[in-house]
This record gives structure tokens, C-alpha cells and sequence, in this order.
């Protein structure tokens, strides 16, 4: 019998949503596998870094690559299933944009591990121990993979042919990427985000948009929204503007906004930025003619001010692929 190309999926940084993504595709899991063989994936298989190392380069058909580059762990294994990868796919927000283990991009390493081992108030350590890479014991030096100062995208670390977006990806479009394979290509240009749509979640969503005028911004248990219109005319910041389409608009769909997990459409670079010009032509300040510059900034502050958090809105999954990539310091 013919071998089957070999298929892996890593997680680096990640929750482990991504890999659920994958075991939703149900039955059709079956059809991976009469296809491929899976020679790596640490959620199904005991399978070792070892095996990993003593392979060809190259032999893995195609590897799926969740989760953001958090530690050096996640570098080298980055580095490892490159060489050993045919194609190699940034799967998930985690990977392609860093998602949201890039918010603590926002703060120092030192801050985040503070926070994380001495203030987090389900943590029990009176020795006050925070993790270092190297630590002296009676028995020998102890190593862990050192954290590093920010979180990356894969693409940070290793050349990558492709990604797909979502938190996590949709199951029909993971199928639409392996059943291309399966069909023998051709593969879109490398570099191309696939599994998605090139447009905004905006056109997929079938709420009614008349014109936008916002007098003030909700959070989404402030106010009951109207289920037909568009809830950014109603003042509760959907992301739809400046998000790729391909998830079928599945939050505007139950009356939730969209926050974005799709990442940029195609030919905007940053998310936060397009959105947040998006949100500067539809503010309603009401009649400005006869106002000061003063009192029309005051009233921008006002208004932008009802949105909390600007960071964990315009950039909740896009920060370290985005131009800021986190607070600079
Ligand atoms: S993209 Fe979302 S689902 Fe996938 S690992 Fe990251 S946080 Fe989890
Ligand atoms: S802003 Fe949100 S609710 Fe309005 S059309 Fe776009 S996706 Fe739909
Ligand atoms: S509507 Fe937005 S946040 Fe919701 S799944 Fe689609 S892209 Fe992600």
C-alpha cells in the first residue's frame, strides 16, 4: 500500500480551543486520516520531540501550528517542525496574530509574572518562588524554557506558508484548506491567509445598516439590542468592519458583537487602527458648527471615553501582529 503524507499539529502557547476545532470536524476526521498519516499532534499522540528530530526534513506534508511563541520552548519547537514541515500553517488567531496571551504584551515580563505567581489570588506561595530559566539544586541545575519579554506570532520566529484565522478557526473552513490538499491544490500564492474570506464580517452579516451615528458606546449589559440592526448603530462596538470574513458573522447572529478574532481583511494591516478610524466618521457630536475646538475634543473624549478598555477592544487578538505590538517602552 502507497504511504500517506504525513500531518502534525503543534500547540505552543495556546488553550487548547484549536485543537477542539479540529475534533469538530467529526466524521470528517476520519477522512483526514484515510489520507495522512498524523505523525505529530500532543492532544491525540504520545508522540516525542525525539521522533520529531530523527525525521527527514521535510517530511511532514503539512503541519498545523496553533498558539502565539510565549517561551523558548515554543521557539524551538517552531524551529524544529519548519525543517521538518512541507507547509507550514499558522492555525488560529494564537499563532497568526498572538490573540489574547498578547495582551500581556501590554506589561513587562517581570509585571506579568508578578502578577501571575505572587498576586493571583488562587495561588498558594508564601516562599514567594517565581520560575527562573536556570535554578541551582542540591541534585543539579534545573532548566525550564526561559519566558520571553513578548509574546510572538509564528511568523516572528520561522518563515510561514500560510495562515488561518479565527479563535479558533471554523470547522467547515479547516475542511475547505485539508480537502484542498486532499483534491491536490492548486495552493493560493504563499503568504496567503486561507480558510477565511478576503472582506469584512460586515458583508456576511445580515443585520440592517442604515447610517451610522453613534451618540454613545454600550457594553453589551447595558443595553437589550434591537436583533435586526446593526449593533454598531445601536452603540455597541462591533468589530465587523475591520474583520475578516469566513465565520458566517456567527456573533452579530446571536446578538453579540463581533470582537475581531478573524484578524485584519485583506489589505489592512492593523486592526485596531482601521477600526478605530471606522469609529472616527460615525461619532455623533451633535450640531459642532457654532463650537470651540475645545468643547468639540471634550465631546470626542466624552463619547470615546464610554468605551472601556481600548486596548482589549480594538486589538483583543491582533496586538503582537499589529504595529504597535504592545506598550513600548
Ligand atoms: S486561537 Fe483561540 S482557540 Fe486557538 S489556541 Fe488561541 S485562544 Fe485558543
Ligand atoms: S458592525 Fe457588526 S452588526 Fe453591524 S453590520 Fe457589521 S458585523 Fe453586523
Ligand atoms: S463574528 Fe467576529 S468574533 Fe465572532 S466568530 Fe466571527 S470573526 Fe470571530
Amino acid at each position: 500500500m502507497a504511504k500517506k503524507p504525513k500531518i502534525g499539529m503543534y500547540w505552543a502557547s495556546s488553550c487548547g480551543g484549536c485543537e477542539i476545532a479540529l475534533v469538530n470536524l467529526h466524521e470528517r476526521i476520519l477522512d483526514i486520516d484515510a489520507n495522512f498519516d498524523f505523525a505529530f499532534c500532543p492532544c491525540l499522540l504520545d508522540t516525542k520531540k525525539k521522533d520529531i528530530d530523527a525525521m527527514p526534513d521535510g517530511d511532514i506534508a503539512i503541519t498545523f501550528f496553533n498558539g502565539a511563541i510565549r517561551n523558548e520552548e515554543n521557539k524551538e519547537m517552531a524551529q524544529l517542525l519548519r525543517k521538518k514541515s512541507g507547509v507550514l500553517i499558522a492555525f488560529g488567531s494564537c499563532s497568526s496574530e498572538g490573540c489574547i496571551p498578547a495582551l500581556s504584551n501590554l506589561h513587562s515580563m517581570e509585571e506579568t509574572l508578578k502578577t501571575v505567581y505572587l498576586e493571583n489570588p488562587t495561588i498558594d506561595n508564601p516562599a514567594c518562588i517565581i520560575p527562573r530559566p536556570e535554578t541551582d539544586m542540591p541534585e543539579g541545575k534545573l532548566h525550564i524554557p526561559a519566558f520571553f519579554d513578548r509574546v510572538k506570532t509564528l511568523r516572528d520566529v520561522v518563515d510561514v506558508d500560510y495562515s488561518i484565522p479565527g479563535c479558533p478557526p471554523e470547522p467547515h473552513q479547516i475542511w475547505n484548506v485539508v480537502d484542498l490538499v486532499i483534491q491536490g491544490g492548486p495552493l493560493p500564492p504563499k503568504g496567503s491567509v486561507i480558510g477565511a474570506g478576503s472582506s469584512a464580517v460586515c458583508d456576511e452579516c445580515e443585520r440592517k445598516k442604515e447610517d451610522k451615528k453613534i451618540k454613545r458606546f454600550y457594553r453589551t449589559y447595558e443595553i437589550v439590542p434591537d436583533s435586526e440592526k446593526c449593533l454598531l448603530e445601536q452603540g455597541i462596538v462591533c468589530m465587523g468592519i475591520a474583520t475578516r470574513d469566513g465565520c458566517g458573522a456567527l456573533c452579530p447572529k446571536v446578538n453579540m458583537p463581533c470582537t475581531g478574532c478573524y484578524g485584519t481583511p485583506e489589505g489592512v494591516f492593523d486592526q485596531g487602527a482601521k477600526m478605530v478610524a471606522a469609529l472616527g466618521s460615525v461619532l455623533d457630536l451633535g450640531n459642532t458648527k457654532s463650537l470651540s475646538e475645545d468643547e468639540i475634543e471634550r465631546r470626542i473624549d466624552k463619547l470615546i471615553g464610554s468605551v472601556p478598555d481600548y486596548a482589549g477592544v480594538f486589538y483583543k487578538y491582533s496586538l503582537a501582529a499589529s504595529i504597535l505590538k504592545g506598550r513600548s517602552r
